[in-house]
């Protein structure tokens, strides 16, 4: 078979998949949730891409604020990369065992740090290539310190939020998080995109919350599918109880 026989099937999928998909007006969903949270940015604090490579690293499988927590006494204890990197191990897991998966999380660090050190001269690339080239580095991190401390819109960031928000809002018929960047970055405007997941986190954490969302009184409903959401129970559909 030819590759151009191979790939109409493929073509033919991708094109029934996006007809299943409901027609979205993604403009008008940035628009509100511009306006529902403005000044959107990420939570964890940093003053240096370094830092906010660590910050990233660490809030993994954590929250944002127990970070926060973390990090002050974090950096005034293990300034930079070379710190970091000649660190004595069973510290530098003390100092961030609250963070969870402290073994795991401290050899990243290291591993990380190290190869600044060597490769980069102690400086945080500022290309996706070489981000994703250290170790412990992937690319949602990579995404996040490009976007936050260089300004450098390469993707989306897709955490738990946006993968569940993507979904509800109709902008991603798929849960691996490569798959849901690749569709937003092909509808989000690529000013938006660092923005973009900031928006679907607060409103995430806000509103669109995993078990709970609230529909009801959520600002974006009228631009929203609600694709996956269950609906709520009416009244009539209840099942009858007898009181006695
Ligand atoms: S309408 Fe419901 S599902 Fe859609 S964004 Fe708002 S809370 Fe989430």
């Amino acid at each position: 078979m030819s590759t151009a026989a191979k790939a109409r099937p493929r073509a033919k999928k991708k094109a029934a998949r996006r007809s299943r998909l409901p027609r979205i007006d993604i403009a008008a969903q940035i628009r509100v949730l511009k306006r529902l949270y403005p000044g959107a940015r990420t939570a964890l604090d940093y003053q240096t891409p370094f830092q906010l490579l660590v910050a990233t690293i660490l809030s993994a499988q954590c929250t944002d604020e127990r970070v926060n927590m973390v990090t002050p006494g974090l950096f005034r204890r293990w300034r930079g990369p070379r710190d970091f990197a000649e660190a004595e191990t069973q510290e530098l897991e003390e100092a961030i065992r609250s963070t969870g998966f402290f073994r795991s999380k401290t050899k990243s660090l290291q591993a990380m740090s190290r190869d600044l050190v060597e490769k980069h001269r102690g400086e945080v690339p500022s290309s996706m290539e070489e981000l994703v080239r250290l170790r412990g580095v992937g690319r949602k991190t990579a995404n996040v310190v490009l976007g936050n401390a260089f300004g450098i819109a390469e993707g989306v960031v897709v955490d738990t939020h946006v993968t569940r928000l993507s979904k509800r809002l109709g902008l991603s018929s798929h849960s691996d998080p490569v798959k849901i960047e690749l569709d937003l970055m092909e509808k989000v405007p690529k000013r938006d995109w660092t923005l973009f997941s900031h928006l679907l986190i607060l409103h995430g954490r806000a509103v669109c919350q995993a078990r709970k969302p609230h529909c009801a009184e959520c600002a974006v409903a009228p631009l929203c599918p609600k694709t996956g959401v269950a609906a709520p129970i009416r009244a009539a559909a209840r099942p009858f109880v007898r009181v006695e």
